[in-house]
């Protein structure tokens, strides 16, 4: 295998924190297998952009995104940038990344760890065995659509966002979906969509029926409005397997999704579709906590773990960061977020990640 090379975007806050702890699981990658695998280069990206270039992505940025085999990315953002003309907030740097890149299927495993079923706010009847898969559409809808902006109109100050979405949007974000489903064990899957009141999810729902009876007739598909999924996620959230839902029910959902298996820190994901892959953790920059060592790593490691997965077809090296990450976890190792007073061993953000490549080096040993 060639060497692969990834462009490394840590961005802001807790981002530089957890990206620490990724590269660290690439090297022990390496060391496991003796060979060199990776070749990482670092671009700024978010507010540190901002800061050094007056942009929160640059020309130079993109163009080593474009040039690399993957992205891994931290976080961006925080209170220093807040008061920025939107276009330039580092926010906007991220939207950007993933439309030039044509990112538009977002993927956000959300699974419950066996020994965090007491970290999770619901009763663990409830939450034992989720093994949730969202797919967002990342490219379009509300967050991209025309006309956009606050406006006077007669008068009055109106802000306006407008959600719009192609049949070849749907389409090519359904059949992402509906491949994911194909390959689970017993892969169904639910649409999300809000089509009692929007013309958007009208067409939502129409064109992903057609994709699943055209190409899909082998995975079963139903459909949920989104006010009532956010009910039954919390409700009996074992009843689902992979959903796919649209760019703004997708941000909130998955946000709920997180809560449900203990903690943000926890989950991972891969933002897919376009010729590269970019994988990330599900949480922001955390300003609250940047700098006290005590972010979980985990969903930055998790990340990693995709990319391996997803990018390199390196499926040995992805399942030994995920059964690393399970055995330290069911050691009892937690950082400050996923912790209960008294239970388990409480540790900082690169105590954990050195754990997590302890852990690989000991499964790697067994095979
Ligand atoms: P956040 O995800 O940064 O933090 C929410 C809460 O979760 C905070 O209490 C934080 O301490 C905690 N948290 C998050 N990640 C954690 C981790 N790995 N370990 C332990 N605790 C963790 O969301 P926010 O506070 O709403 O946003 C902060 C900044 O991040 C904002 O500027 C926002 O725009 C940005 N943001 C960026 C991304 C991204 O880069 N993809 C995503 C969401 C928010």
């Amino acid at each position: 295998m060639s060497v692969k090379k990834i462009c490394v975007f840590s961005g802001d806050g807790i981002g530089k924190e957890v990206m620490r702890e990724a590269l660290g699981i690439l090297s022990t990658v390496e060391d496991i297998s003796g060979k060199r695998l990776f070749e990482t280069e670092e671009e700024l990206l978010g507010g540190i952009c901002y800061d050094a270039c007056k942009v929160p992505l640059t020309e130079q940025g993109l163009l080593l995104a474009r040039a690399s085999d993957a992205i891994l990315l931290g976080a961006v953002g925080g209170p220093k940038w807040d008061t920025l003309p939107f276009e330039l907030r580092p926010e906007r740097g991220l939207l950007g990344l993933r439309r030039e890149m044509d990112m538009f299927a977002n993927v956000r495993p959300a699974k419950v760890f066996e020994p965090l079923l007491d970290a999770s706010p619901l009763r663990r009847g409830i939450v034992e065995g989720i093994d949730i898969l969202v797919i967002r559409e990342l490219a379009g809808g509300l967050y991209f659509g025309e006309p956009r902006g606050i406006f006077m109109i007669d008068g009055v100050e109106t802000g306006i966002n407008t959600e719009v979405y192609s049949r070849p949007e749907i389409e090519r974000v359904a059949r992402v979906a509906f491949t994911f489903a194909r390959e689970r064990k017993n892969g169904k899957l639910t649409s999300v969509d809000k089509s009692n009141v929007l013309e958007s999810s009208v067409l939502w729902r129409k064109v992903v029926t057609e994709v699943g009876e055209k190409e899909f007739p082998d995975v079963p598909l139903s459909h949920i409005l989104v006010d009532n999924c956010a009910m039954q996620l919390v409700l009996n959230p074992r009843q689902f397997d992979v959903m796919v839902t649209s760019n703004l029910f997708g941000d909130i959902l998955t946000d709920e999704a997180s809560m449900i298996t203990g903690s943000i820190g926890m989950l991972p994901s891969a933002s897919l579709g376009g010729t590269v892959g970019m994988y990330e953790p599900i949480h922001g920059s955390a300003p609250d906590i940047e700098g006290k060592g005590i972010a979980n790593p985990l969903a930055m490691i998790l990340s990693t773990g995709m990319m391996l997965r997803y990018s390199f077809g390196m499926y040995q090296e992805a399942a030994w960061v995920e059964n690393a990450v399970d055995r330290v976890l069911a050691e009892g190792y937690r950082t400050a977020d996923i912790y209960c007073e008294g239970k388990g061993k409480k540790v900082g953000t690169s105590e954990m990640g050195s754990l997590v490549c302890e852990a690989m080096r000991q499964i790697f040993g067994k095979e």
